[in-house]
């Protein structure tokens, strides 16, 4: 080595070195952040009905929460029972019935492996995250995500709700819990038993306390490791019938649920915009759709969510891409909510096949509607996906009660 690059070996390592000086100064400890989600299901709650209970509830006093639809939209492809195991595969895959294949209760159908649940996708982008589900209601774990979440670390089942929490306290206490989900399911129960009144209103307030113990326990850990970045989410799976007693069909009250935060979420859940053509009932399609959930964890989580996932949910962190795309089949459109100036790239069945202004807010497919299609519309690095119906198909619609 010549003097004069021996010299240069020098002055860089100087420089490094100094470089290496100052991040030590800013920051002491300069250790990377850890996302940590910790979702909590509370079944068949009744939005206005928890509302009811004032304003000091845990839901109202801590947490960020918006209005959202469950059931697709009626009439359309993504047209699904509000019933539980519709409802929370929904929640855990990021898309409708028509692509999770689990229609109805039935304990002998399990989620399309096509479209996996949050746990194997968080198990296959994060193979030594710590993954837990722990439920009231059965059939999550032992039917629906039988094959889907035999990667987790915990997955329990049959717990009551007060077993359930202490279960997640300790998990929250003594493991990495990298994604937990739980299932809270007393509200539906006390629901079913006698409706509305005043025993479903004690379900909710022991639901809210259950919530309050859960998010001190957040708040605690979190103190004690900065380096951890939390987010939690409260959602339902499907509002009730007039009296509270039933649920599945089609009614504004039985589709209408919510999604709280401790995070702000982005506008797709703080601002409604409502799809022109078919706002729904009292404007409800204009608000976050239940879809929207696993998305928005995978994002937290750190993953880009990939146009092939063909995910119906957008993610209410960050970007939300093109809002409430939907589709036509008898016009053979694709319709959206943007008022971004930049564009849509434009999937179908696997393959880009064009570019949109974003601002135009519709699309003709050339080649017509008449085959089932997914689509998918991507702004923002935010893909969202459609899945269309075949125009020919007639469409049934069954009523379901549970
Ligand atoms: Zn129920």
């Amino acid at each position: 080595m010549s003097i004069s690059k021996a010299l240069r070996w020098v002055a860089l390592l100087a420089a490094a070195l100094l470089l290496g000086l100052f991040f030590k100064g800013c920051e002491p400890r300069q250790s990377p952040i850890h996302p940590k989600t910790l979702l909590i299901g509370m079944d068949g709650v009744q939005l206005q009905h928890y509302e009811q209970l004032g304003g000091d509830t845990h839901l109202q006093r801590r947490l960020f929460s918006g209005k959202a639809y469950a059931g697709g939209v009626n009439g359309r492809a993504s047209e699904q029972p509000t019933i539980s195991g519709p409802g929370w595969m929904t929640l855990l895959t990021g898309v409708w019935a028509n692509k999770h294949g689990v229609i109805s209760n039935a304990e002998s159908l399990r989620i399309d492996p096509e479209f996996p649940s949050l746990f194997k996708r968080l198990r296959e982008a994060l193979p030594s995250a710590y993954l837990s589900s722990v439920v009231n209601w059965s059939p999550i774990n032992t039917a629906f995500l039988l094959e889907d979440a035999q990667g987790n670390n915990v997955r329990e089942s049959g717990l009551d709700d007060e077993r359930v929490t202490d279960r997640t306290l300790e998990i929250l206490e003594n493991t990495p819990a990298d994604f937990t989900f739980i299932q809270l399911d007393e509200p539906d129960e006390a629901g079913h038993a006698s409706g509305f009144g005043p025993a479903y209103q004690f379900a909710l307030r022991e639901a809210d306390d259950r919530l309050g113990r859960l998010l001190d326990k957040v708040e605690e850990r979190a103190y004690k490791n900065p380096q951890e970045d939390w987010l939690v989410i409260v959602c339902t799976d499907h509002g009730r019938d007039f009296w509270g007693s039933g649920h599945g069909g089609v009614t504004e009250q039985e589709k209408t649920v919510f999604i709280a935060s401790n995070k702000p979420l982005n506008e797709e859940l703080n601002q409604p915009s409502i799809p022109e053509d078919n706002p729904g009932p009292n404007n409800l399609y204009g608000y976050a759709a239940q879809t929207s959930v696993a998305p928005t964890v995978l994002r937290h989580m750190g993953l880009d969510l990939k146009p092939e996932w063909r995910l119906d949910g957008t993610p209410l962190l960050g970007a939300t891409g093109v809002r409430k795309a939907r589709a036509i089949e008898a016009d053979a459109k694709l319709l959206w909510n943007s008022d971004s100036s930049g564009t849509v790239i434009i999937h179908k069945n696997g393959q880009v096949v064009t570019n949109v202004q974003a601002y135009l807010q519709q699309w003709t497919d050339p080649q017509g509607m008449r085959q089932a299609n997914d689509y998918v519309l991507e702004l923002d690095d935010t893909p969202v996906a459609v899945r269309t119906r075949p125009a020919s198909k007639p469409f049934i619609l069954e009523e379901i009660s549970y």
